[in-house]
């Protein structure tokens, strides 16, 4: 019988996710059929329930279940548990259910493997202090950075990171304002800011020369933060498509137990900076 999985969320309708793991299945050959489900906002844990009855193996999480994803795991996984939230379940024998947050992962391979910028030594900035930087912080400091830094517009939940991964990470934590005569090599937006249209109040000499600007958000083109980069002298931009593919690709070799190629997947979804 074939395998199946599935994204779930609310909405659901704009996720790539369905077409990449098919993509995924087809270079492979896994017999495996993933759908997007859109569960009720009050609905998640029934739903998750009701895909396992159906004979589920795994599934993807997106917004805005990631926390709830991770409360009803009985075996989340240290990434999983520091971030609070999980983008990825495995079903196991009996109720027990594995989950994994691969969103980390997913955007260290692709700035360290596909745009080929080095982590390790390098200044790296993170613009933010919501779930995306959660799930980032601990993959990042793995690299071996020289300086690991958070700055968000509330700077008191910046703060709050660097207690909460005390034992993990030495972290910089303010608002932007802090950010004045501080340089980064790399520099990764994971802010919602620019699916509004807004820019960050972004201090100037804030990039190195050869710096990385990455926006997490994709699909959109030129980001704001993108712009301001750009604006700045950067000429190594990238938005966040290669990091959803990652993901999606760690997720799928921790249920097939194969690894995809990630190439063609990006190149595919990939829209022009422009
Ligand atoms: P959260 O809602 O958890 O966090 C949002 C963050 O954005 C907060 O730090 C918030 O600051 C900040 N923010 C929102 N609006 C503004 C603004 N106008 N000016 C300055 N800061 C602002 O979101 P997530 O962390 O889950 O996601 C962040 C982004 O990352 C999203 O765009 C998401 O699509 C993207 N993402 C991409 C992934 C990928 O695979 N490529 C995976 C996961 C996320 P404050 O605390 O002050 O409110």
């Amino acid at each position: 019988m074939t395998d199946r999985y599935a994204v779930i969320g609310h909405p659901i309708s704009h996720s790539k996710s369905p077409q990449i793991h098919a993509a995924f299945a087809r270079a492979t050959g896994q017999d495996i059929a993933y759908t997007a489900i859109e569960a009720p906002l009050d609905g998640f844990a029934a739903t998750v329930r009701a895909f396992r009855e159906q004979g589920g193996r795994g599934a993807n999480v997106t917004l805005p279940f990631k926390l709830q994803a991770c409360e009803l795991a009985t075996d989340p996984s240290e990434a999983a548990r520091l971030a609070g939230a999980a983008n990825a379940l495995r079903f196991e024998p009996g109720d027990r259910i594995r989950a994994e947050n691969f969103d980390g992962v997913g955007l260290v391979n692709d700035i360290q493997r596909n745009l080929g910028h080095a982590l390790k030594g390098r200044r790296v900035l993170l613009l933010g202090a919501g779930g995306a930087t959660r799930g980032a912080l601990l993959p990042l400091a793995q690299q071996g950075p020289a300086a690991l830094a958070v700055a968000n517009r509330t700077a008191d939940k910046a703060h709050a990171l660097r207690a909460d991964f005390a034992a993990h990470a030495t972290l910089q934590s303010g608002g932007y304002a802090d950010l004045a005569g501080e340089r980064f090599d790399v520099v990764i937006n994971a802010t919602s800011a620019g699916l509004s249209g807004e820019a960050l109040p972004l201090p100037g000499g804030l990039f190195a020369p050869g710096a990385l600007a990455y926006d997490m958000v994709y699909g959109k083109g030129l980001t704001p933060f993108l712009r301001q980069a750009r604006e700045a002298g950067v000429h190594a931009l990238a938005d966040g498509v290669g990091m959803l593919v990652e993901q999606a690709a760690e997720a799928f070799a921790w249920w097939r137990g194969v690894r995809p190629g990630t190439r063609e997947v990006i190149e595919r979804l990939s829209v022009p900076l422009v």
